[in-house]
């Protein structure tokens, strides 16, 4: 499994017919979804502290792009 498992909140497994609809973009490294989407799954459930948390979120994203970032000039 490659890209971004994330589904969207309209996805209901009982009533979908056809392919699953994750949303395949490429994803953080070591993660199993896309930028944009770690941050609405990581978000959840943590409403209580959750302006301190979305800048450690925030800050995790930062450090994973740069390393994806050395990881492709490495690999160039
Ligand atoms: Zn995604």
């Amino acid at each position: 499994m490659s890209g971004c498992q994330y589904l969207g909140p309209e996805y209901d497994p009982r009533t979908h017919v056809g392919p699953t609809p994750y949303c395949g973009k490429k994803t953080l490294t070591g993660k199993s979804y896309c930028e944009e989407h770690y941050h609405v799954v990581y978000k959840k459930g943590t409403t209580v502290n959750g302006k301190r948390k979305e800048k450690e979120v925030e800050r995790e994203i930062e450090e994973l792009k740069r390393q994806q970032e050395i990881e492709e000039i490495e690999n160039a």
